[in-house]
């Protein structure tokens, strides 16, 4: 405890080494403590470190990157003739993270004097053009219409000293893959290199090992939700017969929105189409859906035209919203922090909020893995199993209200207490849980009897 106090009275930005008009701009932002990914990147980042960074928006990543850059910039400033180059480059998927990165800039670099534009596709090229004509030091780019501007001669990149890959897993995601090639390109071979990415499939390192020079990696664990609280049960059922589960529960108007998770792109069409077929008004949100689809969609479930959004992982990731009853994981995640990062989109600002999760026979080890990960069994839900084309029982109290709240916080890994923003070295196992490894947790691995099935009829039993 007392050590921890310590750890904590230590950190402050000064300690960083910030110049004054940065750290000017930080106290106007009231940032008084550094989140664990900004005191872990910040210090090799002035350096002119390359960083892999495992992490997701919403924990300070960007003035992980942003502080130390606005800070080397001012340490060598350029003193040419003529329009300012192109130091900084931000490779961002969306218009929308590209205006956050933007204004952070905008916000952390007020006293700098430093200039920045930010350039997407979707709108006219024309007021973007002319931000670059009059010489910028930071540019953030979605790749699509930065090809464009390089491709009309609008944008030269060899002046580049910095360069950020931001959300390089949903770029990837989003088949950005080729477009991020031939900018990389296009790029001076001496630079400082921060690539960040929520998850790390082999795909993503293989780029990352490409354009990295002995980087510093760091990992850190996404803010779960402080506020809120969320009830979660697991509910037993069949692949064939989700479907008329999520039907069933969404005939009880307790549900008043739902953000239902599947594995797959195909999943999420399939069950969206199913549920409009039973006039629920449902939307799909993936990869393979245009950005303004996306938005569309999403604006379409804020404003409560829609009552469930279908989505994948990736593409729920970042997305904000608040009021949100329920979220269902119509299939389980396999990778454990999912769930995590899933539940914590209800609950929010201390609302409560009700997470079903559906676990087929299949589907066990990856519930396994994700009681071993939060330490505890999830509760099972009432009136279960259900079986299609039968009275499915009393229906769950599904009125987060009433619900019996579990708290998302107390997650822990290999035993220690869970901190929100707790950050490890990778690579190896990336979330240095001890136990069953990845391979071993695909689905139909050891599923159904063994200690498993003793485990649920204890759990049974105990209710
Ligand atoms: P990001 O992950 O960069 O999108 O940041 C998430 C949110 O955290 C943004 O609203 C930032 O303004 C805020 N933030 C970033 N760093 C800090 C900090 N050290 N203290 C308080 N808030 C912060």
């Amino acid at each position: 405890m007392t050590e921890q106090r310590t750890s904590l009275e230590r950190r402050s930005f000064e300690t960083f080494g910030l110049r004054p008009e940065i750290l000017r701009a930080v106290a106007e932002k009231n940032y008084t403590t550094p989140t664990p990914i900004q005191e872990k990147a910040i210090p090799f980042v002035l350096e002119g470190k390359d960083l892999l960074g495992c992490a997701q928006t919403g924990t300070g990543k960007t003035a992980a990157f942003a502080l130390p850059i606005l800070h080397r910039l001012q340490e060598k400033p350029w003193t040419g003739r003529g329009r300012r180059p192109i130091r900084v480059l931000v490779l961002t998927p969306t218009r929308e993270l590209a205006s956050q990165i933007a204004e952070s800039f905008g916000a952390y670099g007020r006293h700098t004097g430093l200039r920045h534009a930010i350039v997407f596709g979707g709108v006219s090229q024309h007021s973007q053009a002319q931000a670059l004509k009059q010489g910028i030091d930071i540019l953030v780019a979605t790749p699509g219409r930065l090809l464009d501007l390089m491709s009309q001669g609008l944008v030269h990149l060899k002046t580049v000293e910095t360069f950020v890959l931001d959300e390089a897993d949903r770029m990837l995601d989003m088949g950005f893959i080729h477009d991020i090639r031939r900018i990389i390109g296009q790029l001076p071979g001496k630079r400082q290199t921060l690539f960040f990415s929520a998850t790390m499939p082999g795909e993503i390192r293989g780029l990352a090992d490409s354009i990295l020079r002995d980087p510093v990696r760091i990992a850190v664990t996404p803010v779960a939700t402080p506020a809120g609280a969320v009830a979660q049960r697991v509910h037993f059922v069949e692949k064939p017969e989700k479907i008329d589960l999520l039907k069933h529960l969404l005939g009880d108007r307790s549900v008043k929105n739902a953000l239902v998770f599947t594995r797959t792109k195909h999943g999420a069409d399939k069950v969206t189409k199913q549920l409009e077929r039973h006039n629920v008004r449902a939307e799909a949100i993936h990869g393979n859906k245009s950005q303004n689809a996306r938005e569309k969609a999403l604006g379409n479930f804020k404003r409560g035209r829609t009552r469930v959004l279908v989505a994948t992982d990736i593409a729920a990731r970042g997305i904000d919203i608040v009021d949100l009853s329920h979220v269902i994981n119509f299939d389980l995640p396999n990778e454990p922090e999912s769930y995590v990062h899933r539940i914590g989109r209800t609950g929010r600002a201390g609302a409560s909020g009700i997470a079903l999760s559906f676990c087929s026979h299949e589907e066990r080890p990856f519930l396994a893995d994700i009681e071993r990960l939060i330490r505890k069994h999830l509760p099972v839900a009432e009136g279960h199993p259900f079986r299609s084309g039968r009275n499915p029982g009393p229906p769950t109290d599904l009125d987060p209200r009433r619900a019996h709240v579990v708290p998302v916080l107390s997650m822990t890994r290999a035993g220690e207490s869970f901190r929100p923003g707790r950050m490890d070295a990778f690579p190896g196992r990336s979330d240095g849980r001890p136990g069953r490894s990845r391979r071993e947790s695909k689905p139909g691995a050891g599923s159904g009897g063994g200690k498993q099935g003793n485990r649920e009829a204890e759990r049974r039993h105990a209710r």
